[in-house]
């Protein structure tokens, strides 16, 4: 039963007017109205409270953890902006008394069987302080072998890098152990990914120029998305 009917039963011998029942319904339905638009507030509340979306802080962090973990194999032990940045004083840091060195955009451009006269003086400055060198390279030996000759270097050609047969035999012509040696090149798809799975040291040098082959500017493209990632884990 309504209040408004209990109340008024109540006043039966003091009738309230027709105007005090439409007050007291008018207040009673306001106040209905009102308590429900509470409630639904309150609902909207939660509700909103609810789809909130989940906190996105930690999980972009996880997942770049992860792709980290999964491009590590790709990743140079040293990034440089050429070979003449490398210094004996930094290799005896990174505990390497030798170096595999790549041919073609390392030590000079593609075919050129001249490396430039920067590379010339650090090929001396590496020999004094007895630093060993070989030269390791995918290309063939008819290229490979003239350059190593005329730097006075040996060398294995049609190395497969990444396979690390071709690391194996250059160790072995040096007579040192891999983790005194670090294997440098250009590239991070043959030089540095067969370096880090032979487990050397690796040091990616840029490109001395750019290639303009479409095999090439692919693999660079890829290079790009993994250099990315690289550059954002040394931070
Ligand atoms: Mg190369």
């Amino acid at each position: 039963m309504k209040p408004w009917i209990v109340l008024c039963a109540g006043l039966k011998d003091n009738a309230p007017s027709p105007a005090f029942f439409r007050k007291f319904a008018k207040e009673n339905i306001m106040k209905n109205l009102r308590s429900s638009a509470r409630k639904n507030l309150k609902q909207h509340a939660n509700a909103n409270l609810n789809n909130q979306p989940k906190k996105t802080g930690p999980l972009p962090a996880r997942f770049f953890a992860a792709r980290c973990i999964a491009l590590s194999i790709f990743f140079p032990t040293l990034y440089l902006e050429s070979i003449s940045a490398l210094t004996p004083d930094l290799l005896g840091r990174l505990g390497v008394r030798g170096l595999i060195l790549d041919v073609d955009n390392t030590l000079a451009t593609h075919d050129n069987p001249i490396p430039d006269s920067r590379v010339l003086r650090w090929l001396d400055a590496m020999r004094g302080a007895n630093i060993g060198m070989i030269i390791l390279s995918n290309n063939r030996p008819g290229r490979v072998e003239a350059f190593a000759r005329m730097l006075g270097m040996g060398f294995v050609a049609n190395a497969k890098k990444p396979l690390i047969s071709g690391f194996m035999r250059a160790a072995a012509e040096l007579g040192l152990p891999k983790n005194e040696i670090a294997v440098v090149g250009d590239q991070i798809f043959t030089d540095v990914l067969g370096g880090n799975r032979w487990g050397a040291k690796t040091i990616l040098v840029k490109p001395i120029e750019p290639e303009e082959t479409r095999f090439f500017r692919l693999k660079r493209f890829m290079e790009r998305d993994i250099l990315k990632a690289y550059g954002r884990s040394k931070k």
